[in-house]
This record gives C-alpha cells, structure tokens and sequence, in this order.
C-alpha cells in the first residue's frame, strides 16, 4: 500500500487535495495518469454497461437536488454512521470496525452496548467505553452516537434566507426521480436499466486507507427495473452479480483478490432486500468496491412512482437491482492488483483498455535528427489513430525510458533506431514480456489497434 501511495504521487496518478494548503481530509486530486485511468474506467464501464447492450439508458443528473428528495429516500433519518469513543484514547470509531453490530436493536433502532463488554480497542489497549454526548447515555450501556452522512450545502445569496439542500449522499437518487422522463421521452420498456456515473459526497468520520474512504468520490450505477415478484428478482440479483464479477475479471482483476460477500440482516442498508459486495483482498483486509442490491419497490414507491404495462389497465410499482460500483475503489484496487515488482522493474500489469498511456515512441538517441523526427512523426500519428494517450520521450537511456514507461502500466515502447531510417520498421517491446519484435512503421498502428483490446 505504502508503494502504490508513493509511486501514485511521483507518477502523477493522486496527490492528497488542496495539498500547497495543508491538504484536506478525504479529497483526492487525480494527476495526469490518474485522470486517465479513472476515464478509461468509466470509459468501459459505459461501453458494457451502455453501449453493450439494448436494455439499459443513461442519465446524468443534477448533483443538487430538492432536499424533499432526501427525505423521501429515508437519507436524512437512515443514512448514518454509528461512532463509539474511547476514554483511554479519545480515539472515534465507527461501529463496523468493532464488530458490536449485534447489539443492535431494530426494533428501537439502536445499538445498546452493556458497558462491561470487553474489547480491544483498534490502538492497541482494551476499549473503555465513552460517551460522544450526553445523549448517548442509556441504562447500564452507552449507545453509539449517530452521525448523518448527507454533506449539507446552502442555497441562496442572502444569508438569513439560504435554503439548507445536500451534495447527493448517492447518485441514484438521480435515476429515481427521473423515472417518469425516461419512460416518456425514450422507448424503454420493462425489463430496463438507468445507467449513471458522477460524484457522491459523504460526510465520512473516518476517511482513510488513502482513497478507499474518501469525503467526495465517483460512483458508477445501474438501477435496473423489473416486475415486482421473487421470481424476476432472483433471477436479476444473480445476472447482474455474475455479470459484475465478470467484467473485473475481463479488465484483469485476479480472481483470488476477489469474492463476493452478503451482507447480514442486520447490516443492510435501509432501502436493501438483500445485498452482496463485491470485495477486494486489500492490503487492509478484504473490503467492499462494489455492492449488488435488491431494492425492491422501496424507492419508486416511496417517490409514488408506477409503471404502466403492456396490457390494458396494468399498473405496478416496479422492483429494482442494482449495481453500485466505486470509480476511486476500483481505480485504486487496479492499481493494487496490477503492481508487481523484482530486483530489476516495477511493473503496473494494467489491461491494456485501462493504462493511462497506450504506447510511448522512443527515438534510440535524442541528438541524431533524423531519428527524433521519425520517432516525432510515428508519435503524430499514433496520437490520431489510436483512442488514448501516446507519449514521447527522448530523456536518459532507453533502459531508463522502459523503466519509467513499466513503473506506470505502458502496454508498449516503440524505438526509432538506425537500421528505421533503412527499412522503415521500428522495435515494439512488450511490456508484461519483455520481448521485443520488429514491425512495419505503416502498420503500427494497427498492430496496437489489434493488441490494446
Ligand atoms: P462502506 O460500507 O464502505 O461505507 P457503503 O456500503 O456505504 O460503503 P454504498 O453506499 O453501497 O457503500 O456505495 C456504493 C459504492 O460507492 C461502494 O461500493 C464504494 O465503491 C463507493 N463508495 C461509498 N462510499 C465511499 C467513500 N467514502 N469513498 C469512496 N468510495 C465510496
């Protein structure tokens, strides 16, 4: 972890926000290359999900909503954090890291922790269990503080008439109410799915693990609907959990880094039937990235939103399965998965559709002038041709320019050397082998068209 965060500032993948100010906790600012892969994420992701198919739509809607919205999706009463402080420490932590989620009571919607309990804390002493406030006081116990997630924003140039509203705690909410748009402008027709990628803001207590638990992030979303009966939900819920999987497994996620995990009664979001992360082997335990949830009709009917069937007079609330995914979990768990390294090289094994830099074309020396404008004019048109970054680079040896191109995932080098000028071929050398071949100038760039994919 501590080499992936290093390399990501050197290279320019992410650097902490606002740094030149003192940073600020939980903001992350993507570089050069980090920009790109966060693109080439989304990139596939709307080309599977979107583009792929005939069965799902996109929107992209406002991050600013009317705050009725939170209320009605159960956000402002339910979208919390529990923290629970220690006197020895005074150190904060939310309840998940503990594991005392048993004490919770449903019934009151609250966690009741006897006093007594023994714990360890996560600094290394046993826990002494504290109050946040006076509220938190109950008999013989204390109870977790409870902290809203929904980052508030005000609306409105006049101080003393500003209207409270909310950066999106989510972007699905986004789908929801334009439920009815989208049926009338567009031919969708049940089953179908809304397709979303934006920014989500979380007031997170405890933001860390470098961009894992951040304050604002992307998410990637499908809420796909369905007819409301176990049967279609099913069958749904495993489509889309194999399909989810799946599509890591194609971008090169190894499979012993991943496995799904289904959530407990007593841990489910308070829209979720069911749900099932899907969770990563991180160097900080396996953690979730993405999560497939069956959210029934709880939002469109909370929204009073129905579906008119094919037949005359049919009318229901449709249910709905979706899948959110993390764009900066799953930029940072490419990153984690894809690092290898021996005593010569540090290599970024990205697939080649998500490297920040398709190809980086070489001149052999960057004082011979015929070289550096052939390597020039192979980097001009590559530049068209191909769908990504292309870079060029004429500093140092060529051993020094392979090294650099590893360190961030560059599928292939090109190098212009002397016997080029001759017989107009160049050298490619692949990243992940090491080999190097010898192809013609003119059909470079179908040789990457073929071998990027
Ligand atoms: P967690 O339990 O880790 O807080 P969550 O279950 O609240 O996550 P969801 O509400 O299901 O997360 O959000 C869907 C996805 O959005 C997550 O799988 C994750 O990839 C991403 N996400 C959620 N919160 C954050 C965050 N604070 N920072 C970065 N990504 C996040």
């Amino acid at each position: 972890m501590e080499k992936i965060v290093a390399l990501c500032k050197r290279r320019g993948f992410i650097y902490p926000g606002s740094e030149i100010y003192g940073g600020i906790g939980g903001f992350w600012d993507y570089g050069p290359l980090g920009a790109e892969l966060k693109r080439n994420i989304k990139n596939e992701w709307w080309k599977s999900m979107v583009y792929g198919r005939d069965d799902v739509v996109g929107v992209d809607a406002a991050i600013i909503m009317n705050p009725e919205v939170w209320k009605v999706s159960g956000h402002i009463a339910a979208f919390a954090d529990f923290l629970i402080q220690c006197k020895v420490c005074k150190g904060r932590f939310r309840i998940d890291a503990l594991n005392i989620e048993k004490f919770y009571n449903f019934e009151k919607e609250l966690l009741e922790i006897p006093k007594d309990y023994d714990i360890d804390c996560p600094k290394g002493h046993k826990f002494e269990f504290d109050m946040i406030s006076e509220d938190d006081a109950v008999k013989g116990g204390v109870r977790p503080h409870k902290f809203n997630l929904l980052m508030p924003a005000y609306l409105g140039v006049l101080e003393d008439r500003q209207v409270k509203v909310y950066l999106r705690g989510e972007i699905t909410q986004g789908a929801f109410v334009n439920f009815q748009n989208i049926v009338n402008s567009s031919r969708v027709k049940i089953p179908f799915g809304i397709a979303q990628i934006g920014k989500a803001f979380r007031n997170e207590i405890t933001p860390g693990n470098f961009t894992y638990r951040s304050r604002e992030f992307e998410q990637m979303e499908l809420e796909f609907f369905i007819k409301p009966n176990d049967k279609e939900g099913n069958k749904w819920f495993d489509y889309w959990k194999e399909q989810r999987m799946q599509w890591y497994l194609s971008l090169g996620m190894k499979k012993e880094n991943l496995r799904f995990r289904k959530h407990e009664d007593n841990e489910r979001a308070h829209y979720a039937k069911s749900a099932e992360d899907i969770e990563y082997n991180a160097p900080f335990g396996w953690s979730e990235f993405e999560g497939i949830h069956h959210r029934g009709d709880w939002d469109l009917s909370r929204h009073k939103l129905t579906y008119k069937g094919e037949e005359a007079g049919e009318e229901f609330t449709p249910w709905v399965i979706e899948t959110s995914g993390g764009v900066d979990r799953s930029a940072l768990f490419f990153l984690l998965n894809s690092y290898y390294e021996d005593d010569k090289r540090v290599v970024l094994r990205l697939h080649p559709k998500l490297a920040p830099i398709k190809v980086a074309v070489f001149p052999l020396l960057a004082n011979k002038l015929p070289l550096v404008k052939m390597a020039k004019d192979i980097y001009h048109n590559l530049k068209v041709q191909i769908n990504g970054m292309i870079a060029f680079d004429d500093r140092g040896n060529i051993g020094k320019r392979y090294y650099s191109q590893d360190e961030i995932g560059t599928p292939f080098c090109v190098t212009v050397d002397f016997q080029s000028l001759e017989d107009k071929t160049v050298t490619v050398r692949d990243r992940d082998t090491m080999k190097q071949e010898r192809v013609k100038i003119e059909k470079l760039a179908g040789y990457f068209k073929d071998n990027l994919s």
